[in-house]
């Protein structure tokens, strides 16, 4: 086996005769190929273009408006991921209100707020389900757990996605010329390579199912270039030892069990047939959308803020007049340089190349 030094030489020293464009769809595949170092390593002539891979990035605003008025109107207590704490809403945003008494928790799973919900049996605990295939499951497994235990003071407000529309949505616009895609590790390792084989077989782009060490990341840029170089439109896995053909077929079961599919709106993207998960009829009691009714504000966007086209691969963050400006992280104009996943905030933290 090549050492990883060898690997990196042999990448960096390969010769491109044209321009390759190839896309991460993972967000956290935008931060390793920063962290790691192996961005900085890409032969001349290969780019990187971000997809919409960063939950907390493609969440329209009007979640986060939602989410703030039901604390408000009703009074529960929100618990969420912290990638979520310093997103801008439309008007304000989770921390914000915090600091001003709304009762905002971070949890680092669901069911801890399940939890909290069970001890506290006098408030209503609402957990922000906000995420791809690699967090749903997680997300079921606290809504059949709170259903099993009784926690009536349990809620989600759903705001699940499934990866795969939004990458044929981002095919079928033609927007942006990608030559192939570097694809989700997690997600994969739910839903498995097959379930991307359309990629391929009805775009005729390749694609390479990527881990996350520098190894992988090199390694799988290395077969993804082979791909493209020989014209050949098929997709191959990398990361075998976590990601197979099928997936994860219980988790598949579990999130088929809780959720059923609905189309729903991404940030910069717009609405995507079947691409968002809302809670079966049969854990209504556990909805958050239909036990807190309220009016949010019209939602409102960030002038200026070219999170959407990033989204959608049309630019990079540095493309972006407020990025590093008006926009950074500790006072953010976008979601995309808040999250540990979004492309703005590696492009900010690891260099701005
Ligand atoms: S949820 Fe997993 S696969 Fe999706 S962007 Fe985050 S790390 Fe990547
Ligand atoms: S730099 Fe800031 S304002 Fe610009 S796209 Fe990124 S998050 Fe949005």
């Amino acid at each position: 086996m090549k050492s990883l030094k060898e690997m990196a030489d042999n990448f960096s020293a390969r010769v491109l005769t044209r321009d390759v464009r190839i896309m991460e769809v993972c967000g956290t595949h935008t931060t390793e190929f920063f962290r790691t170092g192996v961005k900085d390593i890409f032969p001349e002539r290969l780019y990187l273009v971000d997809g919409p891979g960063c939950p907390v990035c493609v969440t329209q605003n009007e979640y986060l408006d939602r989410a703030i008025e039901i604390g408000k109107v009703h009074g529960v207590v929100i618990a969420t991921f912290g990638d979520m704490i310093k997103v801008p809403s439309s008007y304000s945003s989770l921390g914000r209100e915090k600091a001003e008494g709304m009762r905002v928790e971070v949890v680092y799973s669901p069911v801890d707020a399940v939890d909290i919900a069970a001890e506290n049996p006098g408030i209503q605990v609402m957990f922000l389900s906000v995420g791809f295939e690699t967090t749903a499951p997680a997300e079921a497994i606290a809504v059949q757990n709170a259903k099993e235990r009784g926690v009536a003071n349990f809620s989600i407000l759903c705001g699940n996605k499934v990866t795969v529309p939004a990458v044929r949505a981002l095919l079928d616009a033609k927007e942006v010329n990608i030559d192939g895609f570097i694809l989700p590790g997690h997600v994969s390792a739910i839903i498995g390579v097959n379930a991307w084989r359309f990629i391929a077989d009805e775009y005729g782009k390749p694609c390479v199912v990527v881990g996350f060490e520098n190894h992988d990341l090199v390694k799988g840029t290395q077969m993804l270039l082979d791909l493209i170089e020989s014209g050949e439109p098929a997709i191959l896995n990398e990361y075998t030892r976590v990601v197979r053909d099928q997936g994860n077929l219980k988790a598949q079961e579990i999130m088929r069990d809780v959720f059923r599919v609905v189309d729903t709106e991404w940030r910069g993207i717009g609405t995507i047939p079947g691409s968002g998960l809302v809670l079966k009829d049969e854990f209504a009691e556990f909805d958050a959308l239909k036990k807190f009714p309220v009016t949010p504000p019209p939602p409102r966007e960030h002038p200026g803020c070219r999170c959407g086209d990033l989204l959608r691969g049309l630019i990079i963050p540095t493309d972006c007049p407020l990025f590093g400006k008006a926009c950074t992280p500790e006072r953010a104009v976008g979601p995309c340089m808040v999250s540990t996943e979004g492309p703005c905030s590696a492009y900010y933290k690891y260099g701005r190349k």
